[in-house]
């Protein structure tokens, strides 16, 4: 048994988000600043679920803030839904002496969080990591600023397309349940409409908008759908608009590429400022706690209200879409 005040295990789980490593990182050398004993498990629950751990110090954290993805692996794990699947996790973290658990993921991952509260009397603290933002108790989540950028840059690229071949572009964007990355791509890319899961999608007034552009002489024209809009992903959205605007167009699933990369400077500031806070939550004996920024402060909000509260998209950015695509 270690002398430190605490043995903390740092997970990352769920879908990989640019920033985790940075966030790890931050967790890990705060962690041994306070004189916390800092190990890391493999693959999210399944690591700590086969005691697949290893110690974090100061050098194994090296030269990992500007990558991508998750040097402690990932992974989706059906077992720790399961009640035995959290009491082996539970007897593992008892068996290690650990006290503290810090899991960088999204709601998923903090759903198991809140779940392990049953079967094991240590300290767990969630990072919000993931691409979605769709977490309460933080204006931002680990990761989206990258994956907004990343789906910008694309964007970009298509309106230069579409510019010139006077085209109609159908752009899906990742969001099955929520549409933060869709919003603020489009908005930053200037798209003439937005299909968000949030709001109320009216495919019939999108064509005739899309037809009514084209009469006051718009070239192009940039639909962004997030994948879970309830009029589905781009292709179906695209069948849906083909008799009502009557001009041929062309769908881009962006997928996957918006998830890894190397994480943007903002991403970085906050894994690095959340990771760090979260070790200091450790230290401070608090529990069943989420690390967010809010208004650039520093706050902690109960897992349960983190994955319970619906965080919503700001109005008036919805607001602003028709306006300024006119
Ligand atoms: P994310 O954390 O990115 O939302 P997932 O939804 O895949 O990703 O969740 C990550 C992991 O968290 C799951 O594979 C599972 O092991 C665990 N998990 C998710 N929901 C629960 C739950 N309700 N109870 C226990 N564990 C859960």
């Amino acid at each position: 048994m270690s002398d430190a005040r605490h043995k903390v295990l740092v997970i990352t789980s769920g879908g990989d988000a640019p920033g985790m490593n940075a966030a790890v990182r931050a967790a890990v050398r705060m962690g041994v600043h306070l004189g916390l004993d800092m190990w890391g498990a493999h693959r999210g629950y399944h690591g700590v679920i086969d005691a697949d751990i290893e110690p974090l110090t100061n050098r194994s954290v090296s030269n990992i803030i500007q990558r991508g993805g998750t040097v402690l692996h990932t992974a989706r794990c059906p077992a720790f839904r399961e009640k035995e699947g959290r009491d082996r996790a539970a007897a593992v973290l008892t068996e290690n002496g650990f006290t503290g658990l810090i899991a960088i993921g999204g709601d998923g991952t903090f759903s198991g969080l809140i779940a392990l509260d049953h079967h094991w009397d240590g300290l767990t603290v969630g990072v919000p990591g993931t691409v979605d933002n769709d977490l309460s108790g933080t204006d931002f989540t680990i990761g989206f600023d990258t994956a907004v950028n990343t789906a910008l840059e694309a964007i970009d690229r298509i309106r230069d397309t579409a510019a010139s071949h006077d085209r109609i572009f159908l752009v899906e964007v990742m969001g099955r349940h929520a549409g933060f990355i869709a919003l603020a791509a489009g908005i930053a890319g200037g798209a003439e409409h937005i299909l968000i899961p949030e709001t109320p999608t009216d495919i019939e007034a999108i064509g005739r908008a899309i037809t009514a552009g084209r009469t006051r002489g718009k070239t192009s024209q940039i639909v962004i759908v997030a994948e879970g809009d309830e009029a589905g992903g781009a292709f179906d959205v695209g069948e849906k608009l083909q008799d009502l605007i009557g001009s041929d167009y062309r769908v881009c699933v962006l997928g996957h590429v918006q998830r890894g990369g190397t994480p943007s400077a903002a991403d970085r500031i906050l894994a690095t400022t959340l990771g760090a806070f979260a070790a200091e939550t450790i230290l401070d004996g608090v529990s069943g706690q989420m690390v967010g920024l809010v208004s650039g402060d520093r706050r902690r909000t109960p897992l349960t209200q983190a994955v319970g509260t619906r965080k919503t998209v700001d109005p008036y950015l919805v607001r602003l879409i028709g306006i300024l695509s006119q």
